[in-house]
């Protein structure tokens, strides 16, 4: 496999200020170092240099989204507003979006690295592509920052895949352990982006992410949450891609797959609850290649959103793109002797959550069958 990988230093320069998890510090808050912070994603890199993956990956530069393509998603006097946070003193583009000086250009940077990824595997370049894009931006709505995202990246990225090459059928599936309400708002009413997200229930945002929510108008059927319980380990989130993705994205047959890659499921993760261990990202991985390589030809992008665990995060990531490249390093996964004991089987509540989804779904996507 040719993998291509991008990322940017400057991103890694986008400065959300200081903080305490995701709040602003003061008050009885002490400073300490804000969750969204560029350490996280620093390290995913230095561990692809330091196990020598990084030398096997095809390196692609991103460059910086115009306006007329933010515009594919974004409102104009959101883009204005955000541009001019970045020039003066920064702020906050709407809940918990926190503009840096020169985050303008850093943000269009990080669309930029979707836009590029898109372009290189649809003109194949490269066969799949992980995208360290930072800021994330699966939250981020048309008119308002949400969630440390301020440009939706995937959303802008799967426009741009539908202007540019034409394809009708593209399918969007978030697997960050917060609900993907922004790309679910750019595409609700579209029947050709098919967007699945596989999220902790009510975790983030606290009233979006509803199995009912299934898109409107022409795109009625083509939304697809997957809200689990808290606890939900490898082999829930498994069962939910073997029992409602694979049979949905067999049904959809995708022209191009992108995924929303926040490892913010992981077991040590601030901001979840979700167990998801190194190997079990490996195994969704390795079950989103297999359906690219049966309807697209390999064609997968993966971006970075969310995930927050500095000591974590890193391992996952690896994980994630020595299946893309079918490269094994000789780097293991060294907490997962502490892992023993964690949840690695389908729990009843786990199984009526996707059995819950599956009877709401059923009535657009034929194939799909409960559990028993
Ligand atoms: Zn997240």
């Amino acid at each position: 496999m040719k993998t291509g990988y991008i990322y940017d230093e400057s991103y890694f320069w986008h400065d959300n200020g200081s903080g305490t998890l995701y709040l602003t510090s003061g008050g009885y808050l002490e400073k300490d170092v804000f969750v969204e912070d560029p350490l996280t994603k620093r390290r995913v890199n230095n561990l692809l240099f330091r196990s020598k993956l990084m030398d096997d990956l095809h390196q692609l530069k991103p460059r910086e989204a115009t306006k007329e393509e933010i515009e594919y998603v974004h409102k104009t006097s959101y883009i204005d507003k955000v541009k001019e946070l970045s020039d003066t003193t920064g702020g906050d583009a709407g809940d918990h979006a926190i503009v840096g000086r020169g985050s303008y250009e850093i943000a269009s940077l990080s669309i930029g690295g979707a836009i590029r990824a898109v372009d290189a595997v649809m003109e194949n370049e490269v066969d799949n592509v992980y995208a360290l894009t930072r800021p994330p931006g699966h939250h981020a709505e048309a008119d308002f920052g949400i969630g440390f995202c301020i440009f939706n990246n995937v959303a802008i990225a799967a426009k741009h895949a539908q202007k540019k090459y034409g394809l009708k059928r593209i399918l969007v599936l978030d697997w960050d352990v917060h609900h993907g309400n922004g790309t679910e708002q750019a595409f609700y009413d579209d029947p050709n982006i098919a967007f699945v997200s596989i999220h902790q229930h009510l975790s983030f945002p606290n009233n979006t992410g509803y199995k009912e929510d299934v898109g409107t108008g022409a795109g009625e059927g083509y939304n697809i949450n997957i809200p689990l319980p808290p606890g939900t380990g490898d082999a829930g989130y498994v069962a939910a891609f073997q029992h409602i993705i694979a049979p949905i994205l067999d049904e959809f047959e995708p022209e191009l797959i992108l995924i929303s890659a926040g490892q913010d499921p992981g077991m040590f993760d601030p901001l979840g609850r979700m167990m998801m261990t190194a190997k079990g990202f490996g195994k969704l991985t390795d079950i989103m290649l297999d359906l690219a390589d049966k309807h697209c030809d390999g064609k997968i992008v993966f971006c970075h959103e969310g995930g927050y665990s500095n000591g974590y995060v890193p391992f996952c990531t690896l994980r994630i793109i020595e299946q893309l490249s079918g490269i094994k390093t000789d780097v293991t996964d060294p907490f997962e002797e502490g892992s023993q004991g964690y949840p690695d089987q389908l729990y009843s509540n786990q199984k009526a959550a996707i059995n819950e989804v599956i009877e709401v779904q059923n009535k657009y996507w034929k194939t799909l069958k409960t559990l028993p």
